[in-house]
């Protein structure tokens, strides 16, 4: 038994089930056994691996997408450059060496970065040691200018809610004990909301709706800035446009487990309804595009080229296995999805449509 297991079991036999999201919460944040607490836990030999880990083409590609959408809204002089659960630090380091190409954007920049766990803090410190950071632990109030931001694979780490529909209700999953083990178990009395009702419609008996609603509130916070002050944000995760179903899944050292196997030893996270996303930001958004055909159109094929012209041997190899696992369908390429927040007067920024 892990230790954050026994504590987490003493907690629910002194004061009953607990929610679902409080659950998943302490598991990745509890302040000395949550998952993102004890240290960097992605890379190749971590539990997963990122895009960003993957190659450097990623951000790269993501620069050339921000830059555009800066001068597309007339070059402001003074911006925020955010990123949302930034991990090691490496995606913001290839965007802001490929905007090195153009030092005015760099010029108007100030960096900000939301991370809630210490030790990837000082992981990003390491990464990012030649440039000026603000760090925060969740989402600031940022002063009255365009916001540049960028999240990848950082929705999918918020805690969700499960309800399990029965007849034309749906009730709350809460986590509580079975024979002393950690189990799954259902609130007595309905929840009862306008997003829960609308989705009467899609679902039947006994299927399970997933709201994530710290998303919903973040995309909010996000977008309301952007309508006021302008900017932009890209956000990448795997998911779909609604989410439907049961899609909670705990990962360790690249396999699939159980979400009670071992508590904050183990990644959990939840497929992103991107829908939730773009109708909460209030402000426009783009289609929802795939991964692979982001890249493709932001000419990831092109750079792949380029960047190949100085490798060989096993370097060529894996650079050419990475360029197809960011963006073939049977990799990472059609599960992971991208969307774009922009202000409503502003054109759709390169790589999305309207
Ligand atoms: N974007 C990175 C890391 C993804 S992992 C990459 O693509 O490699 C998720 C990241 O989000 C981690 O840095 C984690 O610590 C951070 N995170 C998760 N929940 C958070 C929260 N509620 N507030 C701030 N950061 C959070």
């Amino acid at each position: 038994m892990t230790n954050l297991q026994s504590i987490l079991i003493d907690k629910i036999s002194t004061k009953g089930p607990m929610p679902l999201s409080d659950y998943i919460h302490l598991c990745l944040f509890h302040p000395i056994y949550g998952y993102y607490v004890k240290g960097p836990v992605f890379g190749l030999d971590g539990d997963f691996t990122t895009a960003p880990e993957i190659s450097q083409m990623f951000g790269e590609l993501l620069a050339i997408s921000i830059l555009q959408a800066w001068i597309d809204q007339g070059s402001p002089s003074k911006i925020i450059l955010a990123e949302l659960g930034p991990g090691k630090g490496t995606m913001m380091a290839d965007i802001l060496r490929t905007l090195k190409i153009h030092p005015e954007f760099l010029k108007a920049t100030e960096i900000h970065l939301i991370e809630a766990s210490s030790n990837l803090r000082s992981v990003q410190e390491k990464t990012l040691s030649e440039f000026d950071i603000s760090w925060h632990k969740e989402f600031p109030d940022f002063e009255e200018k365009h916001l540049f931001l960028i999240a990848n694979e950082f929705f999918d780490a918020l805690p969700v809610e499960q309800f399990l529909r029965k007849g034309n209700k749906f009730f709350k999953r809460t986590i509580q004990l079975l024979n002393d083990n950690l189990a799954y178990g259902l609130e007595k009395k309905p929840t009862i909301n306008e997003i829960l009702k609308n989705r009467l419609t899609d679902t039947s008996d006994g299927d399970i709706v997933e709201l994530n609603t710290a998303a919903a509130q973040i995309s909010k916070n996000i977008g309301d800035h952007i309508s006021n002050f302008g900017g932009l944000a890209i956000l990448i995760d795997y998911g779909d446009w609604r989410s439907l179903g049961d899609t909670l899944q705990a990962i360790k050292s690249h396999e699939y487990c159980d979400i009670f196997v071992a508590p904050g030893e183990v990644d959990i996270t939840a497929h992103v309804d991107f829908e939730i996303l773009a109708s909460n930001s209030g402000c426009a958004f783009s289609k929802l595009t795939t991964q692979g055909v982001l890249l493709e159109r932001l000419g990831i094929t092109e750079r792949a080229k380029n960047l190949a012209k100085n490798l060989s041997g096993k370097d060529l190899e894996s650079h050419i296995a990475a360029h197809r696992r960011l963006t073939h369908p049977n990799e990472m390429g059609s599960l992971f999805k991208a969307l774009s927040l922009f202000p409503k007067q502003a054109p759709c920024p390169p790589g999305f449509q309207k």
